[in-house]
């Protein structure tokens, strides 16, 4: 492999071992849920699902797009499971979740783009756990953005998460089929549609962004009143995935984070591996009681 593609220290991770693991891995199973950890083969799932932090995937493994850097399996998609919104519930019952991230393939293929198997998840974790906190992490819905915003919005979640990914100049080789200020748009929508549903976005760093491109982005994504921000390193999942051009160093995410919280979000985690759901349960907990 060449240089870039080898691993520096400070990415590597902990095996995932433990016996809470296994647990949350079983768990999954039994429900029949997919999570984004296991999907997007995630560097964090030993940390996290010991800890019982495993972020649901609905609407089904196979996504309609075929992100460069993304791991999900592209395709027809299955049909819907209608049960699904009754096991998230049942999942974050018995994990005992204060928080759960729930997100989900783009299903350019259903008329409501899923807005609805959204809205059904949220009533349906409402119902079950009253106290968890909810984050959902969507697709850009192209095309029925507005009513599909309107929607889940309407349904309440305490966090409403959309990732931009990346820099505009580098959407068409990394993530054809989307479009910057229609990312940016959507997440503008949640926020004039209920104001008190902090929004939430994220890109990762190392696929040949410049800093000042970087910089544009946070500006971008304060004009558009996002609340938190997460940077990550971005890590190749196979060989036909997006090269790293760069492993950026820690204190280079220090610097991007400092900046970031001179501009004004009022959460911002930019570590080599931070995602966009990793921590976010404490992360959210702890903002709130500030
Ligand atoms: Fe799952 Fe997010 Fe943790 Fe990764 S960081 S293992 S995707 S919860
Ligand atoms: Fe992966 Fe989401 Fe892109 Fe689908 S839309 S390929 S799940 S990043």
């Amino acid at each position: 492999a060449p240089a870039t593609q080898r691993k520096p220290d400070w990415i590597r991770v902990k095996a995932p071992v433990s016996k809470e693991y296994g647990n949350t891995r079983q768990l999954m199973r039994d429900l029949k849920l997919n999570t984004v950890c296991e999907e997007a083969a995630c560097p964090n799932i030993g940390e996290c699902w010991t800890k019982k932090h495993a972020t649901v995937m609905i609407l089904g493994d196979v996504c309609t797009r075929a992100c460069a850097f993304c791991n999900v399996k592209t395709g027809m998609p299955r049909k819907v499971d209608a049960d699904e919104p009754a096991h998230v519930a049942e999942a974050a019952a018995k994990l005992g979740l204060e928080h759960i991230v729930i997100t989900s393939v783009d299903r350019d293929d259903l008329p409501d783009g899923g807005a609805g198997h959204f809205v059904k998840v949220i009533k349906a974790l409402r119902a079950a756990t009253p106290d968890t906190t909810i984050e959902i992490l969507t697709p850009d819905f192209r095309g029925k953005m507005r009513a599909a915003v309107e929607a889940i919005v309407a349904a309440g979640p305490d966090v409403y998460n959309h990732n931009l990914e990346t820099v505009p100049r580098l959407y068409p080789t990394i993530r054809p089929g989307a479009r910057y200020y229609a990312s940016l748009r959507l997440l503008e929508e949640v926020k004039a549609q209920n104001p008190l549903v902090f929004t939430k976005s994220g890109i990762m760093l190392g696929l040949g962004e410049e800093r000042l491109e970087v910089h544009q982005v946070m500006d971008d994504m304060r004009s558009a009143g996002i609340d938190f921000l997460t940077m990550g390193q971005y890590l190749r999942p196979t060989p036909k995935h997006a090269e790293v051009k760069e492993f950026v160093t820690p204190k280079a995410f220090s610097a991007y984070g400092a900046i970031a919280r001179a501009k004004g979000f009022l959460q911002v985690a930019a570590s080599p591996l931070t995602r966009s759901s990793y921590h976010a349960g404490e992360d959210f907990v702890e903002m709130r009681a500030a």
